[in-house]
C-alpha cells in the first residue's frame, strides 16, 4: 500500500464518479453543445449565486484567465507573497497579461484592507496601474489558513472604494466554507471573479471553474480559447465535476480532521522542531536542523510513504479523499518509529 500524502490532487475517481462520467451526455462544448459541461457551469453559478461559469482544465487556467481580464498589461496585481498565482504558475502573469505583483506580507497568507490601502499607487505617470486584489482562501502555501467572512467583507469594501477588481483563488474554498459559518453564496457575493478547483478535495480528474457576471465571462471564454482551453466533449469531466460538488463537499471535514490528528503526532517527534497550525487539510511542519527535508522525504518513500518538501527543512502533508483512517494510522505509527 502507498500512502501519499504529497497533495489533495493525487486522487482517483472513484466507482460513483466514474459511473457518472461514462453515462454522461456529451457534445462539442466549443460550440457551446456539451449539455453537461452547461449543466456544471450552471450548478456551479448558481451555488455561488453569480450569473455565469466557465468550466476549464485547470485551476492555474482559471487564475490566468481572471487575470487576463481584469488588466491590461502594465498594470500591478496586489496579493500575499504566498500566492499561488505568483509562486506557482510558472510566471503566467507577466507571460500572458504582462502584469506584475506587488506582493504583501499577509499573516499565514491572509493580507488585509489595510494592507492594501498601503499598496495601492497613486496615478502618477511613472508608478504602476494598481488594478486587482487577487487573494487565496484556503492558502496553499500558507498552510491551508483561511479567512474570515469580515476579512474578505473588509478587503472588498476597500476594493469597491478604490475601483479595484477583486479575485478569489478558490480552489479550497470548500475546505474554508467547511470550518466556517459563510456560505457559497456569502463568498459570491464578495467578488467580481472566483475560481474554484474540482479536483484538489472533491477528488475530480480534473477541472477547475471560473465564476463572474455575464460580461466578465463572455471575455473569459474568447480568452480560454486563445489559451488553448476550449474542450471538446468535456461533459466527460464535467460529470466527474458534477459528482464531486454533489458527494465530496461534506466529508471534507473527515479530512480536516485527520489532518488535525496527524499533527498532534507530529507535535511529539522528537526530531520535529514545530508544526504549523493546522485549520483545515495541510499540515506543514519543520523538522530539526540536523536533518534535512529532501533525505526525510526519501527516507519515508522507502516505507511507501509519499510527501512534499517545502524548502530545506519543511515537509507538507495534505490530506483527502484517498487518504483513510487505516492509511493514518500506519504513518503514524511510521513518523513515532523513525
Ligand atoms: C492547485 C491550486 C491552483 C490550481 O492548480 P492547477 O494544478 O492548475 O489546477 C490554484 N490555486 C491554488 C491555491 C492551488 O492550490
Amino acid at each position: 500500500m502507498i500512502i501519499d500524502l504529497r497533495s489533495d490532487t493525487v486522487t482517483k475517481p472513484t466507482k460513483g464518479m466514474l459511473e457518472a462520467m461514462f453515462s454522461a451526455e456529451v457534445g462539442d462544448d466549443v460550440f457551446g453543445e456539451d449539455p453537461t459541461v452547461i449543466a456544471l457551469e450552471a450548478k456551479t453559478a448558481k451555488l455561488f449565486n453569480k450569473e455565469a461559469a466557465l468550466f476549464c482544465p485547470s485551476g492555474t487556467m482559471t487564475n490566468q484567465i481572471a487575470i487576463k481580464v481584469h488588466t491590461q498589461p502594465g498594470d500591478e496585481v496586489l496579493c500575499d507573497v504566498t500566492s499561488h498565482i505568483y509562486n506557482y504558475e510558472s510566471g503566467g502573469i507577466s507571460f500572458n497579461s504582462g502584469v506584475q505583483a506587488k506582493l504583501i506580507h499577509g499573516e499565514r497568507g491572509r493580507i488585509t484592507g489595510q494592507q492594501v490601502v498601503e499598496n495601492i499607487n497613486p496615478d502618477y505617470d511613472w508608478l504602476t496601474p494598481t488594478r486587482l486584489v487577487s487573494i487565496e482562501n484556503t492558502g496553499n502555501r500558507a498552510g491551508g489558513s483561511y479567512y474570515s467572512i469580515q476579512q474578505m467583507q473588509e478587503l472588498a469594501k476597500v476594493c469597491r472604494e478604490n475601483h479595484l477588481n477583486y479575485h478569489l483563488d478558490g480552489a479550497r474554498i470548500f475546505n474554508a466554507i467547511t470550518e466556517n459559518n459563510y456560505s457559497t453564496k456569502d463568498v459570491g457575493k464578495l467578488f467580481d471573479s472566483i475560481s474554484v478547483c474540482l479536483s484538489k478535495g472533491l477528488g475530480a480528474p480534473a477541472g477547475s471553474l471560473l465564476l463572474g457576471n455575464k460580461e466578465f465571462i463572455k471575455k473569459a471564454r474568447r480568452v480560454r480559447k486563445v489559451f488553448g482551453g476550449g474542450m471538446r466533449q468535456a461533459g466527460y469531466l464535467a460529470a466527474a465535476g458534477i459528482y464531486a460538488l454533489d458527494n465530496h463537499v461534506r466529508r471534507l471535514k473527515e479530512d480536516h480532521k485527520r489532518a488535525k490528528n496527524l499533527s498532534k503526532v507530529i507535535n511529539g517527534l522528537a526530531y520535529v522542531d514545530d508544526v504549523l497550525p493546522v485549520d483545515t487539510n495541510i499540515i506543514i511542519f519543520n523538522l530539526d536542523k540536523k536533518i534535512k527535508a529532501e533525505n526525510f522525504v526519501k527516507q519515508l518513500a522507502t516505507k511507501n510513504i509519499k510527501a512534499s518538501g517545502f524548502g530545506k527543512q519543511a515537509i507538507r502533508f495534505v490530506t483527502h479523499l484517498d487518504f483513510t483512517d487505516e492509511m493514518l494510522e500506519k504513518v503514524e505509527k511510521i513518523l513515532k518509529s523513525s
